[in-house]
């Protein structure tokens, strides 16, 4: 039987046979990707599904092209990975729940080639005898940043329980009771503290500590006075905090350690940008902190890793404490990082690292884009404002243009773009669809217009 196929297919003898599905070259190029036993079960699965269509009287017009589609569509989704891009319209820069900071273009690239080939982790190519992994971040840190030492860990929230066991098991830390934070993701300070063997001493009130509280709570059991940058949330009205510097002058007079947990840390100045200030690492470590931490994924806007910097006798106890093995980064983590430090060492972060470019981005040309898509689709443009996140900035704001999506229902809209084949991110707001450009990577700006176009039409 030979006939278009494009006919309908209305009842089973219409069908194709297993056989003369196989034989079509489309199924033919899905058996060289997937292989013959996989493809014959979605060939049979999909005629399967047909004939019981056909029985049940669904009206669904089908074809054999189809039915091709159908059996190609379905491998793809059964083979997608669980892990996979999507496009983030949201407006949030350092959105933790779509993986924090993409990386810079260096910055793959250094992946790449480390990950595909052998490399020099831990092989000192001078002398051929064992190298350190920790050695190729901790010299351009230190070049960077101007810290003693340095090393890496997994993440911040690993790198301040290092900090604290090594440097302060079965003894007290005193912090303010206004820094016991949650991040997010349920990681709470007194807890990562307690997981350390280290005693909360708590101190002042949740809206105001004085020096003199830390003080009075020092004694004989006492290590670390520390602070903690309280991410997430701003405190306003009658507030009053201790300055680092005032702390960690306190710290060294009782032979203490004072330690910093600055979250994002970043080595820009926010300001600069219209932002508030966030403090820097160089401000903390020039403020007189022994050990400051930090997230690589944050304003760094590199890989997930914690940075751990300050005076080299300290930071010496850290790597040399059991936990730091346990701790230790990845390769690919160290070639990303070396990569994204490198953009400060040149000078280019804010035109090279995308976190930094779409925070530095002018609002004109983020109206240009969403007028762009007016100008296709229709819709309109409303005022609107991105923010940092990652546990950046609280309450602090970049203006954008919103793209307002033409559809008739916002959700429907969402749910669609998501569905998309690189899902976009987008947000719901008093019941419009909006899309804010400025987290849209510029090599995606087509992607969404594409996938605008399809949902529009
Ligand atoms: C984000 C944050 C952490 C946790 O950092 P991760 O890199 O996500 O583990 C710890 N402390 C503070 C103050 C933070 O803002």
């Amino acid at each position: 039987m030979t006939h278009d196929k494009t006919t309908p297919i209305l009842t089973f003898r219409d069908l194709p046979s297993v056989n003369s599905l196989l034989d079509e070259s489309a199924i033919h190029l899905l058996v060289e990707v997937y292989g013959r036993e996989t493809v014959l079960t979605e060939v049979r699965h999909v005629l399967q599904e047909t004939r019981s269509d056909l029985q049940n009287g669904n009206s669904d017009l089908t074809s054999i092209v189809f039915l091709i589609q159908q059996i190609s569509q379905n491998l793809v989704e059964k083979f997608q990975l669980s892990l996979r891009p999507v496009i983030n319209a949201t407006g949030v820069i350092l959105h933790t729940n779509l993986g924090r900071a993409p990386l810079s273009e260096a910055a793959l690239e250094a992946v790449q080639q480390v990950a595909g080939s052998y490399s020099n982790l831990e092989f000192d190519l001078e002398t051929g005898t064992r190298g350190k992994r920790q050695q190729h971040i901790e010299d351009l840190v230190s070049e960077v940043i101007g810290a003693e030492a340095a090393m890496v860990v997994n993440n911040n929230a690993a790198g301040v329980m290092l900090t604290l066991s090594a440097l302060a098991s079965g003894q007290e830390a005193v912090i303010s009771r206004g820094q016991l934070v949650e991040i997010g993701g349920g990681f709470r300070m007194p807890d990562v503290m307690l997981q350390s063997g280290v005693k909360l001493v708590e101190v002042g009130t949740t809206n105001r500590t004085r020096l003199a509280d830390y003080e009075r709570a020092i004694r004989s059991e006492t290590t670390i006075l520390m602070q903690v940058h309280p991410s997430n949330f701003r405190m306003i009205g009658f507030t009053e905090s201790v300055p680092l510097s005032e702390l960690a002058t306190l710290a060294h007079q009782h032979n203490l350690l004072c330690i910093d947990d600055l979250g994002s840390g970043a080595l820009l100045d926010t300001a600069i940008y219209g932002l508030e200030h966030e403090p820097t690492v160089q401000e903390s470590l020039a403020a007189g902190a022994d050990v400051v931490l930090f997230s690589g994924d944050k304003l760094l806007g590199g890989p997930q890793a914690g940075i751990i910097v300050g005076k080299r006798a300290v930071l010496d106890r850290l790597k040399k404490h059991p936990l730091a093995r346990t701790l230790r980064v990845d390769k690919m983590t160290i070639a990303a990082l070396a990569a994204t430090l490198d953009h400060y060492r040149r000078g280019n972060a804010t035109t090279h690292i995308p976190i930094w470019s779409m925070i530095a981005m002018p609002l004109p040309q983020l109206r240009q884009i969403a007028e762009h898509w007016v100008a296709l689709f229709g819709g309109f443009i409303v005022d609107g404002e991105s923010v940092v996140g990652g546990g950046s900035l609280p309450g602090h704001t970049l203006p954008t243009a919103l793209y307002v999506v033409p559809v008739a229902s916002a959700t429907q809209g969402q749910i669609a773009l998501r569905d998309y084949n690189i899902p976009i991110i987008a947000r719901v707001t008093e019941n419009q669809l909006v899309l804010d450009p400025r987290t849209i990577l510029p090599s995606q700006i087509e992607i969404v217009t594409a996938a605008l176009r399809q949902l529009l039409n």
